[in-house]
């Protein structure tokens, strides 16, 4: 019996319900792991199931799985004592990976973040200065940390499940690989090596060389009763679709990928491709193949970096070049 430990950190649950999702794939499971420390199935407290302990502490389990990213103090101790207590520690879908949406706040200085939220936000009761500020010092409340990381960025990692939440395939071939104690056989390649789209494959010239980039307040070009495979490649089309950098797998072994499915352009919600260094460089590279001028992109930080602000080494390098 493989003891099992889950903790949601800065998460939007989402992970936690594709673990549900596996569905009739967990009750075939349960006879092999024991759930130990689950806050969306089991209960179980952290100071001690009567309150009576100081120190927080999680039971000691074979694999660990930790979704979203560490944003406060509280997740750091939580994920240090899951990295503790765990031989193998899993970090569940893209926040852990990489940050995932959460990070985009990188782009924003954390004082920034604080002051707008606490001070003029038009939701407040008080604006201005005399608002109160939070006083994390001196209460319970768990401190802001600079930014947004993905685990990896505190702990070893061992093993990472992928997807904006993984799909529950992705997730029952991590929990397997590691009862039959064999590689796990993610996907690797990217969202458009599984896109059933039709590619012309060469850039259209004259001005159709350098179009701007289209918004997706526009209409795709697309026949709603025909299959996916008449539908013309989206970014060919001249939308930001994600494909070329993201790394496949959201529609599970074999479906197609679910945004294009939904003929709308893929954001990146996986993660950067493997064989991605660095996406947004890559992206832009894409884009311009696609006859598609770059430079017309909006937002650009932010929207390729949508999932993975924590790790893109050029904001990184912004980062550093701005200490
Ligand atoms: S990876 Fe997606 S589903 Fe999972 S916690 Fe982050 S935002 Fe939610
Ligand atoms: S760019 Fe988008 S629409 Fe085109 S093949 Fe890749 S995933 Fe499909
Ligand atoms: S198509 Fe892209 S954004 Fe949409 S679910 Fe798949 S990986 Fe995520």
């Amino acid at each position: 019996m493989t003891t099992l430990a889950g903790e949601s950190l800065n998460s939007c649950a989402g992970c936690e319900v594709a673990l549900l999702n596996l569905g009739e794939t967990l009750l075939d499971l349960l006879p092999q792991i024991q759930i130990v420390h689950l806050p969306v199935l089991v209960d179980n407290k952290y100071y001690g199931q009567l309150g009576q302990s100081s120190r927080l502490t999680l039971p000691k389990a074979v694999v660990g799985l930790v979704s979203g990213g560490i944003r406060n103090t509280e997740h750091l101790e939580l994920l240090h004592a899951m990295r503790e207590q765990v031989d193998v520690l899993v970090a569940l879908g893209t926040c852990a990976a990489t940050g995932g949406l959460p990070a985009l706040a990188n782009l924003t200085p954390e004082k920034s973040i604080t002051e707008f939220a606490f001070t003029q936000a038009p939701s407040l009761a008080v604006q201005g200065p005399n608002a109160p500020m939070p006083q994390p010092k001196n209460t319970s409340i768990p401190e802001i940390l600079p930014q947004c990381l993905p685990l990896s960025a505190h702990v070893k990692v061992d093993m990472v499940i992928p997807g904006c939440p993984p799909h529950p395939e992705w997730i029952a071939e991590g929990i397997l690989s590691l009862l039959e104690g064999r590689p796990a056989a993610f996907p690797s390649r990217s969202v458009c090596s599984s896109c059933p789209t039709w590619r012309k494959g060469t850039p259209g010239n004259g001005s159709e060389g350098n179009r701007p980039v289209r918004r997706m307040l526009e209409q795709p070009s697309y026949d709603p009763e025909a299959p996916l495979s008449s539908m013309q490649c989206l970014l060919e089309q001249g939308f930001m679709c994600l494909g070329p950098v993201t790394l496949a797998g959201c529609g599970g072994r074999t479906g197609s990928p679910k945004c294009i499915a939904a003929r709308t352009p893929c954001r990146g919600c996986q993660g950067p491709a493997l064989s991605s260094s660095i996406p947004s460089v890559e992206y832009v590279a894409a884009l311009t193949a696609a006859g598609i001028n770059g430079a017309t992109m909006p937002d650009k930080p932010g929207y390729i970096s949508r999932f993975n602000a924590a790790c893109d080494a050029l904001l990184q390098l912004r980062e550093s070049t701005r200490a």
